[in-house]
């Protein structure tokens, strides 16, 4: 579920594509899925469009893997916002295109969610990601002047721990509003890689209060959200699996609908 001003509306997130450039030791997504899964738009989207209205779906959430990997991204994107949806966008942003921005601008994005490793490449890379933290926090600063609305994502995890101050100060500076993450599904694949870089939730608190209390835009831990979801307010696509509850249901405890 999403919320526009004060109205709740109906979200699905829609996976474009599972592959990305990055290799981030807390992703849920196994190196090897293949280009199979990614969406197909000409025999998917006319059926998920109709799935979709039945369900009274108002906002769609594209995103990944990288959603910017996708070959038809653009058209996709803009398939989508034709259609009448609030469109969404969760992006690493290292792949951002000049016709990304003019795309956003002129079709308006409900928000540009963006994952943010660190503010210097060494943390990209010790997150298992190439060092490009140049060309994101470059790539926010050109979607800010376009005036597309950004929020921030900072998957906290043992490899970027000491740039979480960085992140919130940038964030504080740009005026975009900082979302931390700490907690993390174990692999589809079984391995546990994801959770072993995971901070002790003592020490994830203790990091995320001290940022509130210096930097004030940081918003909820992932443990402080809003219940479960699933199939009531909110739905995943995944090509070639349809439209259902959660991406993650088979391994979400929290998930009653699996
Ligand atoms: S950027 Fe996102 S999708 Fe890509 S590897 Fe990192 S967590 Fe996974």
């Amino acid at each position: 579920m999403s919320s526009i001003g004060h109205i709740q509306c109906k979200t699905c997130d829609l996976f474009l594509t599972m592959q990305c450039n990055f290799r981030c030791r807390h992703c849920f997504i196994p190196d090897d899925w293949r280009p199979s899964h990614d969406l197909d738009p000409q025999r998917e989207w006319p059926a998920l469009d109709g799935a979709l209205r039945q369900h009274d779906v108002l906002h769609v959430h594209l995103l990944g893997g990288e959603p910017l990997l996708h070959p038809s991204f653009e058209d996709i994107y803009r398939a989508v916002a034709d259609a009448g949806y609030f469109v969404s966008v969760t992006s690493n942003l290292s792949l951002l295109r000049e016709s990304h921005v003019r795309l956003f601008a002129q079709w308006p994005l409900l928000r540009m969610r963006v994952t943010l490793l660190g503010v210097s490449d060494a943390a990209y890379v010790r997150c298992g990601a190439p060092g490009v933290a140049g060309r994101v926090i470059g790539g926010v600063q050109r979607l800010l002047s376009a005036g597309v609305r950004v929020e921030a994502v900072l998957p906290m995890q043992s490899g970027n721990r000491g740039e979480a101050d960085g992140v919130a100060r940038f964030c504080r500076g740009t005026g975009i509003p900082l979302r931390v993450i700490t907690q993390y599904f174990p692999r589809l694949d079984g391995s546990c890689q994801t959770t072993a870089c995971q901070l002790l939730p003592s020490d994830a608190e203790a990091d995320v209060t001290k940022l509130r209390a210096r930097y004030g835009m940081v918003t909820a831990l992932a443990t402080e959200q809003n219940s479960c979801t699933a199939g009531d307010l909110s739905w995943s696509y995944v090509p070639g699996s349809g439209l259902i509850p959660c991406a993650l249901a088979a391994q979400c405890p929290h998930s009653a609908r699996g």
